[in-house]
């Protein structure tokens, strides 16, 4: 055996908690309670013998689609004490279109607006749609024993997840223009389509806008009373856009239609998505630092203990538009766990569980804040 070979035998032997010669100086956090992974079951880490508390791991987000009893119950007894949480998509679902094309989103031409960057957004108003996204959210809350549940893709149709974002103006189906005007008594006026919409982006461009942000957020209140109904103390949460109101000329409400002070009123915790790599910041992660405190100042959120409302920010450690180096995890982690940030998650396991030197980081830096 060469002496590289014994060396890397006897790395692999000795837990990583024990291993880590490098551990860095402890900085506790003391308001920061949640120190997760996103996006599939650490499973590595159970295959190599250790447990999630070697990695300081307390809370697991998995798609709904997989949030069985069976799968989040075997999570559980795996690893005491830690939380379990589905992540539910609300409204990215090309595949619904396929059988019910009138939930299409429309453009201010009145055709279906084409999915900006193949992303595929749904007609927020189609009732049949929004049932069938209730009930699924009803059914994930009563078969798994999971203790919160994230909205996903809670937004208008638009690709955003990328440094210059793709915004659409939707929806001007008939539907939409009639709930509208309904709602909120404006006269649509006569003529095409395409008139109709360029009335309600220039002189009606308030009411219009806050209709739509009001109808997401419509959504937000009934999957609160589900949560409330089926798995009460269960928490709500969002993954959301991380720009602030003022940035690309108010886009978080003018195009996206999210409206994060009213859905306040019914969420738990934010999870505000600055991937910083991917969103053109790769060698600023102050940036999400930034973006958090700036998000804790728009709801008044201080990260402090026996607040209501939470922040808990999905940090970009996997490669994705640009790489993440393992080098910067620790950086990257520390910029997330700032106040008011009172936990964090990595993004994502999928894309990291296999790369030990990112895994071992995230650990270190995990271990360092308890
Ligand atoms: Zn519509």
């Amino acid at each position: 055996m060469t002496t590289l070979r014994r060396l890397l035998v006897l790395t692999l032997l000795i837990p990583p908690a024990l291993a880590a010669a490098d551990e860095p100086t402890r900085s506790p956090r003391p308001n920061l309670k949640i120190r997760g992974v996103y996006g599939g079951i650490p499973s590595q880490i159970f295959e190599r013998g250790e447990t999630l508390d070697d990695y300081a791991i307390n809370a697991v987000w998995i798609g709904s689609g997989g949030a069985t009893a069976e799968v989040v119950g075997g999570l559980k007894a795996k690893a005491p004490g830690v939380k379990v949480f589905a992540e539910f998509n609300t409204m990215h679902d090309a595949e619904y279109l396929a059988d019910h094309p009138d939930a299409a989103p429309v453009g201010p031409d009145g055709l279906r607006s084409p999915a900006p960057d193949g992303w595929q957004g749904i007609c927020p108003t189609h009732a049949e749609h929004r049932r069938e996204r209730m009930a699924a959210f009803r059914k994930t809350l009563a078969d798994a024993p999971v203790d919160g549940i994230w909205l996903d893709y809670h937004h208008a149709h638009a690709s955003w997840e990328q440094a210059e974002p793709n915004l659409p103006d939707t929806c001007f189906c008939p539907r939409c223009l009639e709930a509208f005007a309904k709602a909120t008594g404006t006269p649509l006026g006569e003529g095409p389509a395409s008139a109709i919409a360029a009335r309600l982006l220039d002189e009606h461009r308030r009411a219009w806008v806050d209709w739509r942000c009001g109808v997401f957020t419509d959504w937000v209140r009934e999957f609160r009373a589900i949560v409330d109904e089926v798995r009460p103390g269960a928490l709500l949460g969002t993954f959301h856009c991380p720009w602030t109101a003022d940035e690309r000329d108010g886009a978080l409400r003018d195009k996206l239609a999210i409206d994060l002070k009213a859905q306040s009123k019914y969420l738990d915790v934010f999870s505000i998505m600055p991937y910083h790599a991917r969103f053109g910041h790769a060698d600023d992660p102050a940036w999400i630092a930034r973006q958090t405190a700036r998000l804790g100042e728009y709801l008044g959120v201080r990260g402090e203990p026996g607040e209501r409302l939470k922040i808990w920010p999905i940090v970009q450690l996997a490669d994705w538009g640009e790489a993440v180096r393992a080098g910067d995890v620790a950086d990257i982690l520390d910029h997330g766990t700032r106040p008011p940030a009172t936990g964090v998650m990595i993004f994502h396991w999928s894309g990291v569980g296999g790369d030990r030197a990112k895994v071992e980081a995230m650990g270190r830096a995990y271990r360092g804040y308890r």
